[in-house]
This record gives C-alpha cells, sequence and structure tokens, in this order.
C-alpha cells in the first residue's frame, strides 16, 4: 500500500548504501520501517569464515539462512579486484572434472543471496578497496538459475544500487545454449563459454549436456550472441592432460573458432582429491597456446589463484574443510 517511490527509496537503502538496519533509513516513515523489520531480514547470507591464501586470495564461507555452504571468491589481480560468485548450491551439469558437480545437494540460490556475496566481500575488504569485476563462475551453471541470476544482474546494473558496468561482468556456461543467446538479449553482460573440448565424443564425456546441445550447435549459439561493439567472446578451456591438450585439439580448435570474435582462456586443471584427471605440463599447455596464437587468436593462460585453499576453479564445494 505504499507509493511506488518509497520501494526506490528502500532499493538504495539495501543496494546502494549497505545499510544493515531499517531503522538507519531516515527518508522511510516509522511506521513502515518498523513493519518491514517485523516481517523481513536485509541479510540473506551469513558469514561463517574468510580464507586467505598465500597469493592474497580470499574465500569466503558463507552460510544461507536454510544452512546450505556456499563459497564465493575475491581474487586481487594488478589493476582490478574480480569476485568470482556463486549461482548455485552444487550443480546438476555433473562435469567430470568438477568438484562442485559431485556436491549431493543441489538448490538454486536467490538473487539476494547472489548479490550479498558481493556485499560481503566489500565489507571484508579495506575501506579504499573495492569490487571491480563480477564473474559468475563460483559454484554452480548460471543459466541452469536464469531467472533469479539475470535479477541479481540487473540489481547490480541498476543506477540506483550498485551501478555496475556490464561491461565488468561476465557470465560463464558449460553450454546451456537457448538461454545464453536468451542471455546476450537481456542483459548487456560479457559471455564466457566453457568449450573445453574439441570433439563430440570428449565433451559429452567431460560435459554430460553436450547429449543435448553438441559443439556444432554450441557455435551457432555463440554466431547468433548479440554481441556488442569492441566486445569479445571467452572461450574457456580446461586442459586435462592426455584428454584434450594435444596440437591435434589446437588445430580443431582454430577452425572451429574461425569467424567468431572471441578470445581463448586456457585453464590448466586443478587437481582435488580424487580427481580422475592430471594437469598437463608447462610445455603442453605453451605449446597449445602458441598453435592458437600462431593463427591470430588472443590467448591467456589462467593459473588459477588460491588453490593452497581449495579457491581456484572447480575447486569449490562449500566444504571449510578444503
Ligand atoms: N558452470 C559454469 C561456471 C562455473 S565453472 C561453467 O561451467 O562454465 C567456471 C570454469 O571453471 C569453467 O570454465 C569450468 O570448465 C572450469 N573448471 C571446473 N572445474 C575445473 C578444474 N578442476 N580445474 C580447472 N578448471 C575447472
Ligand atoms: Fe557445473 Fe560448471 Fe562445474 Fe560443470 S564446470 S559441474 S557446469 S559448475
Amino acid at each position: 500500500g505504499q507509493p511506488r517511490f518509497r520501494a526506490d527509496q528502500v532499493f538504495s537503502w539495501l543496494h546502494q548504501k549497505h545499510t544493515r538496519c531499517f531503522d538507519e533509513m531516515r527518508n522511510v516513515p516509522k511506521a513502515m520501517r518498523e513493519a518491514m523489520a517485523e516481517q523481513g531480514e536485509i541479510r540473506s547470507l551469513e558469514l561463517d569464515d574468510v580464507r586467505e591464501a598465500k597469493d592474497g586470495t580470499r574465500k569466503l564461507l558463507l552460510r544461507t539462512k536454510d544452512g546450505h555452504r556456499i563459497e564465493s571468491v575475491i581474487i586481487p589481480m594488478e589493476d582490478r579486484i574480480t569476485q568470482c560468485v556463486s549461482s548455485q548450491v552444487g550443480c546438476k551439469i555433473g562435469c567430470d572434472f568438477c568438484l562442485t558437480g559431485r556436491m549431493k545437494v543441489r538448490k538454486n540460490l536467490s538473487a539476494g543471496e547472489i548479490v550479498d556475496q558481493i556485499y560481503w566481500a566489500q565489507e571484508v575488504m579495506k575501506p579504499n578497496e573495492r569490487i571491480s569485476n563480477i564473474v559468475y563462475m563460483g559454484m554452480g551453471e548460471p543459466l541452469d538459475n536464469y531467472e533469479q541470476v539475470t535479477n541479481s544482474i540487473r540489481i547490480l546494473l541498476d543506477e540506483s544500487g550498485q551501478n555496475f558496468s556490464g561491461r565488468r561482468i561476465t557470465v560463464s556456461t558449460s553450454g546451456v545454449i537457448p538461454k545464453m543467446v536468451q542471455l546476450g538479449r537481456d542483459v548487456p553482460v560479457n559471455l564466457a563459454i566453457s568449450l573445453n573440448a574439441t570433439t563430440d565424443a570428449t565433451r559429452t564425456r567431460l560435459i554430460p549436456i553436450n547429449k543435448v546441445w553438441d559443439i556444432e550447435t554450441l557455435l551457432q549459439g555463440l554466431r547468433d550472441f548479440p554481441l556488442a561493439a569492441r566486445r569479445r567472446i571467452t572461450v574457456e578451456y580446461v586442459m586435462l592432460e592426455g584428454v584434450n591438450d594435444t596440437a591435434d585439439d589446437a588445430r580443431r580448435l582454430v577452425k572451429m573458432l574461425q569467424g567468431i570474435r572471441c578470445k581463448v582462456n586456457l585453464i590448466p586443471f586443478n587437481p582435488w582429491p580424487g580427481a580422475p584427471y592430471g594437469r598437463p605440463s608447462a610445455e603442453n599447455v605453451n605449446r597449445f597456446g602458441k598453435i592458437l596464437r600462431d593463427a591470430r587468436y588472443t590467448v591467456t593462460v589462467r593459473y588459477s589463484k588460491g588453490d593452497d585453499i581449495g579457491a581456484a576453479c572447480g575447486q569449490l564445494d562449500g566444504n571449510a574443510d578444503d
């Protein structure tokens, strides 16, 4: 029963000023503040612990109100601070090389639980530090939780909230192709796609949904993706020793990506206990990268940070004992 502008006021208290208490919302009438305090809560997550790695990476161990544990990682780089956020508890895609895919519990996070990861990060950082980039590359498949993920992005982009630029937000998908193309129409963010293999046989073994959307469908999805001027798609490629790291794979990749505006991000496998894969040697990674570079692709190698605290890609399982 309140006028619309009250919602805008409350929104900016929550998402811009990070108010932690309804009573601080000074321009909102007292009766409404009290009613909100009775019926609502501000925080979506509890912070259980912060772990710091030798390289400065910090992992936040967070808990949802219904008791699920999730992780969020703060990664300091030379010129920016990137946060890797989780979109789900566990992940039903079940990639063979990913620890999150092995978790038994599965649950979608709400938009509030996604943005609260960022607000908690800002609270544990020094006053002069700020999260500058956000990647949806933590636990879960963002496009398997489409509504809540796009809502969380809209909150982050909102001028009366964080006023984030879509250029500084990247959503990574294992290849939910129809939703991927939809994402490009709905929100102005960057896209990363976990290609991870160059033949359907290998990709299906690694990422079971390749049975539904195979490599050709994926490549067509990338061509159809509404890409803004001067932006490129990030093609992620997890390198698994003896599985997808040969020179032939690199040459096939060169051919496959022709005509797609992209850059390639090689991610040498991050091991976890009991993992059925190994990390290729640096020589192999370099040889693979050189073949792509010689074909004029931009290549970066992601030597994941924070692996001594289980905070690297594919090592997140919400378990505090990592
Ligand atoms: N579900 C999304 C985003 C989270 S995973 C996706 O799959 O894209 C983020 C990236 O980490 C993906 O590219 C994934 O292929 C990669 N990854 C998963 N497990 C890994 C591991 N053990 N070592 C290295 N990279 C891994
Ligand atoms: Fe899920 Fe991504 Fe892990 Fe695959 S790599 S199981 S899609 S989180």
